[in-house]
Order: structure tokens, then sequence, then C-alpha cells
């Protein structure tokens, strides 16, 4: 397995594989791996020929006053992580490469981003849309491999596919989670022994309200104070939002009688964890 950091050198090497008629498969991450970025490697390893994991902490989706210079780095614990998983070239770039003096273009998902994260981290998408076009530029990828566990993400990046008529198949895969069923998250790190305790209560709450929709309830508010309440039994937490859009254009409902995501984001301290559950009617 290749560590490449220099761009030239990179689009050489999947030049050559491509021109020996062998698939590629991408899976772009900010790097220090858990359970839910080995899940995509190995789905992206089990479908395509060569395989290529992109490891960028991308500084223009992170807001002012977020978690950019703290964001955990390790790259060789990342390299041996996905040793395991057959990686056969770790993508990593750096930032005055991606982004040298002078950059100014972006691409903008409209609608899309709008709620959610959209609305509680304004200019994120717009960063996340722009480095993974320039990714998909880079590495030409068959395959593309995402997480549900960034649902509103992904649903965005295959607007910017579909819009920009991108030649990738994007592949979603499920939310790994934690035996307590905390989704698993690079972020989990920073929390208190007391943080991580508790924040298994976002996907409690989450599946509690899943299941009084199962059992009838189709009202967004009485659903959406269900996750509220298990959610507020954590002293730390503070939520972001609780929400319930529908899964085309992500606009609030106020009854489910569509396809769903119920998604919240809540705060520990200073850490803000996301997760999600499908509402399926
Ligand atoms: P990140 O390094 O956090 O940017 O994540 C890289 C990719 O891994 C994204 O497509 C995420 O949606 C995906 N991912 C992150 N956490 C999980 C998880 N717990 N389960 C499945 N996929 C995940």
């Amino acid at each position: 397995m290749e560590i490449v950091r220099d761009i030239p050198k990179l689009k050489e090497t999947v030049k050559k594989v491509r021109a020996e008629g062998k698939s590629i498969g991408l899976v772009p991450t900010m790097g220090y791996l858990h359970e839910g970025h080995l899940s995509l490697l190995q789905a992206a390893r089990s479908e395509n020929d060569f395989l290529v994991m992109s490891i960028f902490v991308n500084p223009i989706q992170f807001g002012a006053g977020e978690d950019y210079e703290e964001y955990p780095r390790d790259l060789e614990r990342d390299r041996e992580l996905s040793l395991s998983d057959g990686c056969d070239l770790i993508f990593y770039p750096e930032v005055r490469d991606m982004y040298p003096e002078g950059y100014s273009t972006f691409v903008e998902v409209e609608g899309l981003t709008e709620t959610l994260c959209g609305a509680s981290r304004p200019g994120h998408f717009r960063g996340v849309t722009t480095v993974v076009l320039k990714l998909f530029n880079l590495v030409s990828p068959h395959r593309a491999y995402f997480g549900q566990k960034d649902a509103q993400q992904a649903l965005v990046l295959k607007k910017m596919v579909e819009d920009l008529n991108v030649d990738v198949d994007l592949i979603i895969k499920p939310t790994v989670r934690e035996p307590d069923c905390l989704a698993m998250s690079s972020r989990n790190k920073y929390l208190t022994p007391e943080q991580r305790k508790e924040a298994p209560l976002i996907y409690r709450g989450l599946e509690e309200a899943r299941k009084l929709f199962r059992e009838g309830e189709r009202d967004a508010e009485q659903l959406k104070l269900k996750v509220k309440e298990i959610i507020s039994g954590s002293e730390e937490a503070l939520i972001d939002y609780v929400e319930i859009v529908e899964t085309r254009g992500l606009q609030p409902v106020k009854e489910v009688r569509q396809e769903c995501l119920l998604a919240a984001a809540v705060k520990f301290g200073s850490t803000r964890l996301i997760d999600n559950v499908m509402l399926e009617v």
C-alpha cells in the first residue's frame, strides 16, 4: 500500500490503473479511522479492483470556531488500520495543494443544504461538495462510498452527482454503532467519560420515536418531543436540532405520510454529534 501526497503522482497512478481496465473504488475520509470507515473500505474492497482512501481534514467545511485545528489526526494509526482491508493507496494531500493561493471555485447544492446541519453550519456543505468533486476529479473512481450516518451529506452528494452529470456510482452504507448503539464517530474521542455514558441517549431517543411511529403516531411534533424528552435525560446534552424531513428535498414535515428522516444533532460540551433513523411508511 502506497501513501501519496503529491497530486500529479496520484493522477499518474490512477491513470495507469484505469488503462489496465481495472475498476477504482474511493472512500473519502477525514481520517482517525473507526469501524464505520472500515465498513466502507470493506465494501469498496469487495467491489473494486483498486481501492483508494483519501484522508484529508478539509478546512473549508469547518466554520469559524469549529474543531478544524483540534480534529484528531494520526496517519500511522490510520495506515495500520486500513492495511487489513487491503487499501491500495492512501491519498493524503496537503491543504496548500488542494487549495493553492488564489483558489476560488466552489460547488453549491441549493435547497437540500438549507435545513438540518446546513442551517446550523453555514457553508459546511459547500466545503463538502467542493472537496468531494475535487476528489472525484483527481481519483476518477467508478464507485465512491459514504455512510448513512451523515445522511444529509449522502443526499447532497447524490444530488451533486446527478446535477453535474458526474460519472461515478455513490454507494451508501449503514451506520456502524458502538455496542451501546452510539454511532461511531472520530469526534467521540472528545467526550468526557460522563458525556460518553450519556451520548447513547441520542440513538435511544430516535429509536423510541421510531417505535411510536411504528405504533401509528404520525404527528411530527409528537415524535420530535419524544426524542427531546429522552435526550434531556442527560444533564450535559444541548440539543442543536431534532427534525423530521422528507427524503427528497429534506424539508420539514408536519405529518409523516411519506418516507422521512428523523435526524438529531446534539452538543456535549463543545462536541457536536449527529445521528439519524429512517421513518419508512
Ligand atoms: P469522516 O471521516 O467523518 O468524514 O467520514 C468519512 C466517511 O465515513 C463518511 O462517508 C461518513 O458518512 C462515514 N462514516 C462516519 N461514521 C460512520 C459510521 N458510524 N458508520 C458508517 N459510516 C460512517
